[in-house]
C-alpha cells in the first residue's frame, strides 16, 4: 500500500501536523478542519477500514479509541468531543486507511450526518 496517502504520512514522505506518535499509532491535524479541533488518529500499519480490521487488531483499535479523549483535551476540547469512523462507500470514506476523526472545540458541534 505504498501509494496510500496516510502510509506516506507515516513514512514521513508527506508532512503532517503531528499531535501524537508511538510505535503503532500516529495522530495529526486534519488538513481541512471542520471544527476548531479536528484530529485524525491512525494506525501506522495499513488497515484499509474498520470493515477489514481483524480480531488481532482489537487491542490496537482499543488504544486508538483510548487516545481520543486525551488528544481532544490536549487540543483544547475540554468538555467533550465527537469521534467518527467513516467506513466504506456508504460511510463516505475517502481515505482508505483506517482513521478516527476527533472533532471538538469550545462549543457544541452542529448535528451532522457526515462529520
Ligand atoms: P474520510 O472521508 O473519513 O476518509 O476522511 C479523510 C480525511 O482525511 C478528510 O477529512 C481529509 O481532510 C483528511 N486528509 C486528507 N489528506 C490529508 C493530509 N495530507 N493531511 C491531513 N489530513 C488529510
Ligand atoms: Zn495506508
Amino acid at each position: 500500500m505504498s501509494d496510500c496517502i496516510f502510509c506516506r504520512i507515516v513514512r514521513g514522505e508527506i508532512p503532517c501536523s503531528k499531535v501524537y506518535e508511538d510505535e503503532e499509532i500516529l495522530a495529526f491535524k486534519d488538513i481541512h478542519p471542520l471544527a476548531p479541533v479536528h484530529l485524525l488518529i491512525i494506525p501506522k500499519r495499513h488497515i484499509a477500514s474498520l470493515a477489514t480490521a481483524t480480531p488481532e487488531d482489537s487491542p490496537l483499535l482499543g488504544r486508538m479509541l483510548e487516545l481520543a479523549p486525551r488528544l481532544a483535551v490536549q487540543a483544547g476540547s475540554t468538555d467533550g468531543f465527537r469521534s467518527i469512523v467513516n467506513t466504506g462507500n456508504v460511510g463516505g470514506q475517502e481515505v482508505h486507511h483506517l482513521h478516527i476523526h476527533v472533532l471538538g472545540g469550545d462549543k457544541p458541534l452542529p448535528v451532522m450526518l457526515k462529520y
